[in-house]
């Protein structure tokens, strides 16, 4: 049985035992709390740990190869900055879509109160506590700014779950920055190390999902046990959210990007490019589409191959603009249901690192979950939480993936069209 479909399984399992259990004795029977607090919640947290443990050298490996690659973009000069730019430009309206959409359907409400807090009390631990009052703590712009910039990473890494993260992926990016500007000789061996790394966190994440099964089970078994099916329409909601944000960024976004910068008419775009799309929609990996897309950008689009196998590689790790707007909904999602009031700051937080994530997810299935832990229990949420949503991941991150690929062609077409521009106008000057 494919692994997806045992996770799947393991949702449905621990929905309908904790609705059961939940309905007939209550979340307050004691050998129900007993089940809940020695079986099911244990299980759930050595997975969880098993995503955690692997979050510092995962992002730090992955954001400096990805920095160093777009650093070198800046050798291969204005493609690489006219790339770079319309990613930025995209993943920001990747994120605003999905921020603005969760925020005006508010999947995440509705939960009745009580249970909530029986839920939240489950879960929390003083760390957690201390976390939200530390989040509630008013700084001053300087202040906030100052702190992105650590004066010792390692510190920062040590505190990674705590709210360490930013700042050291502030040093990953300036490392990343300084990799990209010195000798390629003596850039090399630092490279070639931290790919090696960056294939074993790989490896770590993939082991972990083996035994997402039982973690999901858990997870969701303490969830429904306490909140009965409350939880589980909200759920529906988050799921139904995300697939009508991620097909709005495709359909108006990127069509309007290949209408009006790359020239081309939309429909018969993403006709030509069909295979890619039903291949990242199969595999939910962008790393595995690779090929496919750099066959279709050059036979069925006719993108010159020099600008598009340099876009498309890049994209492949370094632009998820699915998976940008889809941390951005989940993120919010979890607060709400968790009843974790947000302020406009932190709202713009969470952009600012869904962006960045977009940059530091790796293009494989389920890639994006290490980042959003991180980010959850950056903001007050219990990273628990993520095992209400992965239950249901595969079929999100399909559909994610179809963007993030998708995207990088777009960025291809948009640039290849730029760069046509200029290069005709050159000749037409050097002709005339
Ligand atoms: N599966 C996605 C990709 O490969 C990453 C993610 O969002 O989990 O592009």
């Amino acid at each position: 049985m494919p692994l997806h479909t045992k996770i799947f399984l393991g949702l449905v399992l621990g929905a309908l035992a904790g609705g059961v259990v939940q309905g007939t004795w209550g979340p307050k029977e004691p050998w129900v709390v007993w089940v809940r607090e020695n079986l099911a919640n244990p299980v759930g947290q050595i997975f969880l740990s098993l995503i955690f443990m692997i979050v510092v050298p995962l992002l730090f490996s992955a954001l400096v190869l990805g920095v160093a690659e777009i650093g070198d973009a800046r050798k291969v000069g204005r493609i690489g900055l006219r790339a770079l730019g319309m990613t930025v430009v995209l993943s920001g309206l990747a994120v605003l879509i999905g921020i603005g959409a969760v925020n005006i359907v508010k999947p995440g409400e509705g939960i009745d109160p009580k249970e909530r807090e029986v839920l939240l009390a489950n879960y929390k631990t003083a760390d957690a506590e201390k976390k939200v009052e530390d989040a509630k703590k008013a700084k001053t712009a300087a202040e906030t700014i100052v702190e992105f910039v650590p004066r010792n990473p390692l510190a920062s890494a040590v505190d990674a779950l705590g709210g360490g993260l930013l700042p050291f992926m502030v040093f990953a990016l300036i490392f990343g920055i300084a990799l990209a500007s010195i000798e390629a000789e003596k850039a090399l061996p630092v490279k070639e190390f931290l790919g090696g790394v960056f294939a074993t966190s790989l490896k770590v994440i993939e082991m972990a999902m083996r035994l997402a099964p039982y973690g999901v089970f858990g997870l969701v078994f303490v969830t429904a046990s306490t909140l009965g099916v409350s939880a589980f329409v909200a759920l529906g909601k988050y799921a139904g959210l995300v697939l009508v944000a991620l097909a709005f960024h495709l359909v108006v976004i990127y069509s309007l990007a290949i209408r009006f910068v790359a020239k081309r008419d939309p429909r018969r775009f993403f006709g030509q490019i069909r295979g890619v799309m039903l291949t990242a929609f199969a595999t939910a990996s962008s790393n595995a589409t690779l090929p496919a897309a750099l066959k279709s950008a050059e036979e069925d689009v006719g993108l010159p191959r020099d600008i598009s196998s340099f876009v498309l590689t890049v994209g492949a790790t370094a632009n998820q603009n699915g998976t940008a707007l889809f941390e951005g909904i989940t993120i919010i999602f979890l607060a709400q249901f968790f009843g974790v009031e947000l302020t406009v700051g932190q709202q713009f937080l969470v952009m600012g690192l869904a962006i960045l994530a977009g940059v530091g997810t790796a293009g494989v299935p389920g890639g994006a979950w290490p980042m959003i832990a991180v980010i959850l229990v950056k903001i007050g949420v219990p990273a628990e939480a993520i095992g209400i949503c992965l239950g249901i991941d595969r079929v999100l991150d399909m559909s994610r993936t179809v963007l993030n690929v998708t995207g990088d062609i777009t960025i291809a077409a948009c640039v290849s069209e730029l760069e046509r521009g200029d290069r005709s106008a050159l000749a037409t000057a050097e002709g005339g």
